[in-house]
C-alpha cells in the first residue's frame, strides 16, 4: 500500500479548498488523498459509500475531479497516460469516498497492464460491497469506445449505478455537443437505460451543478452488497 506524500502547502490549499466552498459549485472539495492501492489484496477494509471515477486514459478524469474538487492536483493530470494502475482514495469528510480508478484503452500499453486493469477494476466492480455508483468519464468527441462498453457490461452485471460525463464539451460545437448527447443516451439506453449522461467541460467550467446533483444522487442510495460471499 503506497501513501503519496503531499507538500504542506498542498494540505493547507485542501484545507481552505473544503472549508469554503459550496457542494453545488465544488461537489468534491472536501476530498482528502488517503491511499493508492495496486492489487486489490490491498484495498481498504469496505466502509462508508464510495463513488468511483473511471474512464479511457486521456478522457479528461483527472482534469474532471481536479474540477469538482476546486483543486489543481488532486487527481494527477497523466503525463505517460495509461501507466499507472493505481486505485486511489480520496476521503469526503465524513461523506463516503471519492475512488480514482486507473484509466484504460490507451494504445501501446503492454498486456500485461491490460490484464492488470481488468482483474483489478473488474474485481473492484463486481466485489466491492462498499461500491455506490461509477462516474464514467468519456471525451465527448470518442463516446462509447469497446473498453468504455466492457465497463458498461461489468457495471450491469454487478447492478451498479452509473452516471456518464461526457467531458471536453467545449471541443464540439453546441449542435454537435447536443447531437452527441442524444446519440449516447440512445445508445447507452440499449444496453443500460438505468445510466444517466451529460455534457461536461473542465476547461469551461461547464456542467458542474448537474454533476453535483447527479452525485448526490448517486451517494443517496447504496448499492446492494454483491452475491459473492453471500
Ligand atoms: P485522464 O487521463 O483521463 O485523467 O485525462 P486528463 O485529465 O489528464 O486530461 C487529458 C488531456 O485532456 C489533458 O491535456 C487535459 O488538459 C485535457 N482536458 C481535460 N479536460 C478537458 C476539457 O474539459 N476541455 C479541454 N479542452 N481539454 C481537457
Amino acid at each position: 500500500m503506497k501513501t503519496r506524500i503531499r507538500k504542506p502547502r498542498e494540505k493547507e490549499d485542501d484545507r481552505k479548498a473544503a472549508k469554503t466552498r459550496n457542494f453545488t459549485e465544488f461537489p468534491l472539495a472536501k476530498a482528502v488523498f488517503t491511499v493508492s492501492v495496486h492489487d486489490s489484496r490491498e484495498l481498504p477494509r469496505p466502509g462508508a459509500p464510495e463513488i468511483a471515477f473511471a474512464g479511457r486514459s486521456n478522457a479528461g478524469k483527472s482534469s474532471a475531479i481536479n474540477t469538482l474538487a476546486g483543486r489543481r492536483r488532486l487527481a494527477f493530470v497523466s503525463k505517460t497516460p495509461g501507466r499507472t494502475q493505481l486505485i486511489n482514495f480520496f476521503a469526503l469528510g465524513g461523506d463516503g469516498f471519492l475512488v480514482d480508478l486507473p484509466g484504460y484503452g490507451y494504445a501501446g500499453v503492454p498486456g500485461e497492464v491490460r490484464r492488470h486493469w481488468r482483474e483489478l477494476v473488474g474485481g473492484y466492480i463486481a466485489e466491492r460491497p462498499s461500491l455506490a455508483a461509477v462516474v464514467i468519464v468519456m471525451d465527448a468527441r470518442h463516446p462509447l469506445t469497446d473498453l468504455d462498453l466492457t465497463l458498461i457490461e461489468w457495471l450491469r452485471e454487478a447492478g451498479r449505478k452509473a452516471h456518464v460525463l461526457l467531458t471536453k464539451s467545449d471541443k464540439l460545437s453546441k449542435q454537435a455537443a447536443q447531437a452527441t448527447l442524444a446519440r449516447v443516451r440512445r445508445d447507452l439506453g440499449k444496453v443500460y437505460p438505468e445510466a444517466t449522461v451529460q455534457l461536461f467541460s473542465s476547461l469551461k467550467r461547464e456542467g458542474i451543478s448537474e454533476a453535483a446533483s447527479a452525485l448526490a444522487r448517486l451517494a443517496a442510495g447504496k448499492n446492494k452488497a454483491p452475491a459473492k460471499g453471500e
